[in-house]
């Protein structure tokens, strides 16, 4: 297993990084919470640098590459919010339709998502129907050359903005999860409402709840077959459990150096040493240097079995957990360090803690990724001979 970037992807990832700390960056002031919104203009520029870019021929090596470009993005100082949007519309929407989508579908879609010209979203969750796939209940009836949709969702990512939504619905009740389908939904069809959510967090990634009142669809919107949203829920977990915070990861990279930088200039009148230099000060630095790492191993790892591995299931789990885990847990740590100037967003360490704590329920909380897990043990486990 071979991890390293090749000179070009090195080059890309150097390139990413750059456009971050130049143009990504959010410009809302250090002191204060002021809720930055959707930047339509960073989106504007991922797409133009070709983050969105899918390779249908090479799928997996586009999807590894997304990932370490929004782990670069990250280290550039990009706001995570929007790592998050542009995560949610590759992970949640682009790669389950390059992964099943058919000819037509990706003559439509892939061009118009994968240049970011038009923003996708994934609508699986429910007021009613958070971990629990099996009891989602918007439902799909057929008439004609129709499908029509009818029902609820919530905390949805990117639904305020998307152009089309990849949408779970229950079309055969009495099948359980595998009565499931899978349509695109246009986000103009008649009979869809969306409404923003106000949230704590994330405030670069517009959610939103959204209402199918008869929704009317041609049978083609339909991705995979009748009764396979299973399998295109599964796809789209494995790639957002996955990827969706290598963002997260760089950017934790950027707030602990930023961190270390403003503890290495603060210090005590009268005293030659910064707070840097203080050993207490100088372990919590190293824990977070460790966790991270660790972290970012698992990463790759991850992104290589969905790639050419044969467990796509508890590998993604395990990535979600302990990646999602560790950074909100250095963001603590790293406003903790801050101290009062943390309690002030002092380079935005307060707004980290939030970013952070949202994701820790995104794509499957942790018990759910842990129950995920624990049903692959005996799977995964090496044999006892
Ligand atoms: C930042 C963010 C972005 C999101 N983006 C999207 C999106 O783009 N599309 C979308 O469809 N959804 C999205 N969601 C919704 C997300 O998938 C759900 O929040 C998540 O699945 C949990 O569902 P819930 O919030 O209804 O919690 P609940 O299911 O109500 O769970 C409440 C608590 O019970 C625990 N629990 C529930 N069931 C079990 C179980 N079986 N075993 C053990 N513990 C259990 C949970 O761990 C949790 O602690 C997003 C959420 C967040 C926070």
């Amino acid at each position: 297993m071979d991890f390293s970037l090749t000179a070009a992807d090195r080059q890309q990832w150097e390139a990413a990084r750059r456009l971050a700390s130049e143009h990504l960056s959010p410009v809302v002031p250090a002191v204060g919470c002021e809720r930055a919104g959707f930047d339509q203009a960073g989106w504007r520029r991922l797409g133009e640098f070709g983050l969105f870019q899918a390779d249908l021929r090479d799928p997996g090596s586009s999807f590894r590459r997304a990932a370490h470009l929004l782990e670069a993005c990250g280290t550039g100082g990009a706001d995570r919010g929007l790592l998050f949007a542009a995560g949610a519309h590759i992970f949640g929407c682009l790669w389950p339709l390059i992964q099943l989508g058919t000819p037509a579908q990706h003559t439509h879609w892939v061009p118009r998502l994968g240049t970011g010209e038009q923003i996708g979203a994934l609508a699986i969750t429910e007021p009613e129907a958070g971990s629990a796939i099996s009891a989602l209940a918007t439902t799909v009836t057929s008439e004609g050359d129709e499908v029509i949709l009818s029902g609820a969702k919530t905390l949805v990512t990117n639904a305020p903005v998307a152009h089309v939504m990849l949408l779970i619905a229950k079309e055969f009740p009495q099948r359980g999860s595998l009565g499931l389908s899978a349509f695109l939904v246009p986000t103009h069809t008649p009979g869809v409402t969306i409404r923003p959510l106000a949230t704590v967090g994330l405030d670069g990634a517009p959610a939103g709840d959204v209402e199918l009142n008869e929704v009317r669809l041609p049978r083609a919107a339909r991705l995979g077959p009748a009764g396979g949203g299973l399998g295109v829920l599964l796809s789209a977990m494995q790639a957002e459990r996955t990827a969706i915070l290598a963002g997260f990861l760089g950017a934790a990279e950027f707030d602990l150096a930023r961190c270390h930088q403003y503890l290495k200039n603060r210090r005590r009148p009268g005293e030659q040493t910064s707070l840097a230099d203080h050993q207490s000060v100088q372990h919590t630095l190293a824990e977070i240097r460790c966790r991270l790492e660790a972290a970012r191993w698992l990463l790759y790892r991850g992104l290589w079995e969905v790639t050419h591995g044969t467990d796509r299931i508890a590998w993604p789990a395990m990535v979600k957990k302990t990646v999602s885990e560790a950074v909100y847990d250095c963001a603590h740590k790293i406003q903790c360090l801050y101290a009062g100037a943390g309690w002030r967003n002092i380079d935005r360490s307060a707004t980290a803690v939030q970013d952070t704590l949202a994701i820790l329920s995104a794509s499957g909380t942790t018990d759910v990724q842990l129950n995920t897990i624990a049903s692959q043990l005996s799977k995964t486990l090496v044999p006892l001979t």
